[in-house]
């Protein structure tokens, strides 16, 4: 089986490498073909940010699994992130943030399990881009919220919370202002709740939520929001789990899935193969599922938490009393593990 692959830039192409050589060391059947995409495409002057054979190669596999990439600042540059999801219409963002064994939290130490799924839509919103000064002092943006566009990803997050045994799907808005947009996503969610009648189906204003995430995290399952909210939303709970560094992402599209961590490209610690991996590994694990490499995710993903539990770790997390490990040797102490 072939995906393809974009390394990303920064710290991109360092857990990359650390990723596809813990999957070489358990014999993942998977084939890569790497493509260009990233800021170095768009110094080369591809304004998308991908070559026309990157993205046939895409459209030809169906899986892509990257890294970060940066967007260069300035006026007319579209994020080649975004413009990614819109061209192959990657509707739904799913990310899952999970109690870890070994990464030590407030909550973890208080003893209170994290297991919350945030599925933000991931094409519309203020994403549009569609901004403009309306006069040397004033500043536009448009916002557009479509019953398809919500409709599918309410849908995929109900079929996927009846699918994981989820108890509860909450959906966060600011319908309650933004009585027009979040209340025609709000009323597509409840449409959807109908054909559910196992789950509880509720909803919380998104700075009531934030507000709950961050006091009482376990009583969340699902939850599902628009673009902007969702993403805000979800690096909130990155930092319930033990931050960027544990945070892993899916975008589900009908025909195109994009596997890739959460975080940027980290300019900060770039090229020093120091960085934390296990948000890129726990994303090639959705992958490898949704592939049906289920075998080879469960041994992979047991040799991590062992990894974890045993106290080691790269220098974003852990006990600062114990020495942190290189990207590399981070790699390689799960290998060990397998
Ligand atoms: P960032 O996520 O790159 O970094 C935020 C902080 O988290 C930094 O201190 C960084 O060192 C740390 N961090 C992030 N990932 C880490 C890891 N794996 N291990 C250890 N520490 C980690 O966010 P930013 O600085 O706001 O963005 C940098 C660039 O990344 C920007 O150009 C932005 O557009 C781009 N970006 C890309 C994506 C993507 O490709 N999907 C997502 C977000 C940001």
């Amino acid at each position: 089986m072939k995906i393809a692959v974009a390394k990303g830039d920064g710290i991109g192409p360092e857990i990359m490498s650390a990723v596809l050589k813990i999957f070489d060391a358990n014999k993942v059947p998977l084939e890569y073909e790497m493509v260009d995409m990233g800021k170095w495409v768009f110094d080369k002057g591809f304004s998308n940010g991908m070559t026309p054979e990157a993205q046939q190669t895409i459209e030809r596999l169906g899986i892509l699994f990257k890294g970060p990439m940066e967007t260069p600042k300035g006026k007319g540059v579209k994020s080649v992130n975004v413009t990614a999801r819109k061209t192959w219409n990657t509707y739904a963002n799913k990310r899952v943030f999970q109690t870890l064994h070994g990464v030590d939290t407030v909550f973890s130490k208080a003893g209170i399990p994290i297991d919350i799924t945030v599925v933000r839509e991931n094409i519309e919103d203020t994403y549009g881009g569609i901004e403009h000064m309306l006069t040397h002092d004033v500043a536009l943006s448009r916002r557009f919220i479509t019953r398809p566009g919500s409709m599918q990803v309410i849908r995929y997050a109900f079929a996927m919370a009846r699918q994981k045994n989820a108890r509860r799907i909450t959906c966060g808005h600011k319908a309650n202002i933004m009585k027009i947009t979040d209340g025609l996503f709000l009323e597509c969610f409840y449409e959807v709740a109908k054909e559910y009648p196992e789950l509880k189906a509720d909803d919380i204003i998104v700075d009531d939520l934030c507000m709950k995430l961050v006091t009482r995290p376990d009583t969340f399952d699902v939850v599902v929001l628009t673009n902007l909210q969702g993403d805000i939303v979800s690096d909130l709970c990155a930092g319930l789990v033990g931050g960027l560094g544990f945070a892993p992402s899916a975008n589900i599209g009908d025909h195109i899935c994009i596997f890739e961590a959460v975080h940027g490209t980290a300019p900060d610690i770039a090229g020093k193969n120091i960085a934390n991996p296990t948000a890129l590994l726990l994303s090639g694990f959705a992958m490898l599922r949704h592939l049906g490499l289920t075998e080879n995710a469960a041994i992979i993903e047991n040799a991590l938490l062992y990894t974890l539990e045993q106290g080691v770790h790269t220098g974003d997390f852990g006990d600062k009393n114990k020495p942190s490990l290189n990207t590399t040797e981070f790699a390689d102490a799960i290998i060990s593990n397998f």
